[in-house]
């Protein structure tokens, strides 16, 4: 078992929100230089920036899932990893045939592009990322469970995109692998007002949109193998793996 820090919430250029700095190749050298072994890409609503930042982070010596930071009907935003270029494509495709299409403003909501390892603009998407998908947040749960991959609601505590912001708690019923809590409170606070499963898990990311983000929230896990099975097992608390605690 080893001690593995990972920032799982991080933003690329593909996201209007987030700076033109946030490429993959710089997003990969920060994360090194932070000390983190584990991280994710989540833009807004796509997966497009996945493989080139995986290739990247493997060249030096990190790992990079796959994700999406979906923004569900009701406005929640929702962490979601997947480990494979299938399971990639699935989420890709459920994205692409469920976002409300409204076209982007960049001037007004900022540019969405992708680009190639040497930071040409490859493609402009030209619907707004932002909006909202047409699915409820137990549908995309049960879609990211169908895939096998991981479901995270994003940000909980926040007055803003949060299943607490939108529905006023954490509904008994949802499924999820793990809560993600900002740093604007501390697990014990959040457990004080909100009811919960036993054995809910919390973990914490930077939610980047700038180079000198990354990495200044994360969590440690411990994990036999750097890997999304590993990462896995630990939200799961298979086999001795797990999170460690913060406040
Ligand atoms: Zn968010
Ligand atoms: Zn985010």
């Amino acid at each position: 078992m080893k001690r593995v820090r990972a920032d799982l919430h991080i933003h690329s250029v593909i996201s209007p929100c987030a700076d033109l700095e946030m490429s993959p190749a710089n997003i990969v050298a920060r994360a090194v230089q932070m000390g983190l072994q584990l991280i994710a890409v989540t833009d807004h609503n796509s997966t497009l920036h996945g493989p080139l930042t995986r290739r990247l982070a493997l060249k030096s010596g990190i790992y990079c899932l796959y994700g999406a930071e979906i923004n569900t009907r009701e406005e929640i935003h929702c962490l979601c990893l997947v480990d494979t270029e299938e399971q990639r494509l699935a989420l890709q495709a459920f994205l692409e045939q469920n976002i409300i299409h409204i076209p982007n403003n960049p001037d007004i909501f900022g540019y969405q592009v992708v680009v190639n390892e040497q930071e040409e603009i490859e493609q402009e998407i030209d619907y707004l990322l932002h909006a909202a998908v047409n699915k409820s947040i137990d549908e995309v749960a049960e879609f990211i469970n169908s895939i096998q991959g991981l479901f995270i609601p994003a940000h909980v505590d926040r007055p803003k995109y949060s299943v607490t912001s939108q529905l006023g708690f954490v509904p008994p019923t949802l499924q999820f692998d793990a809560l993600e809590i900002s740093r604007n409170t501390s697990v014990d606070a959040f457990k004080a007002a909100n009811p919960l499963k036993p054995g809910t898990v919390f973990i914490r990311n930077s939610d980047a949109h700038f180079i000198n983000q990354i990495g200044t929230q994360y969590t440690d896990y411990c994990l036999d193998e750097i890997s999304f099975n590993g990462l896995k097992a630990a939200l799961s608390g298979w086999g001795g793996a797990g999170v460690y605690p913060f406040q």
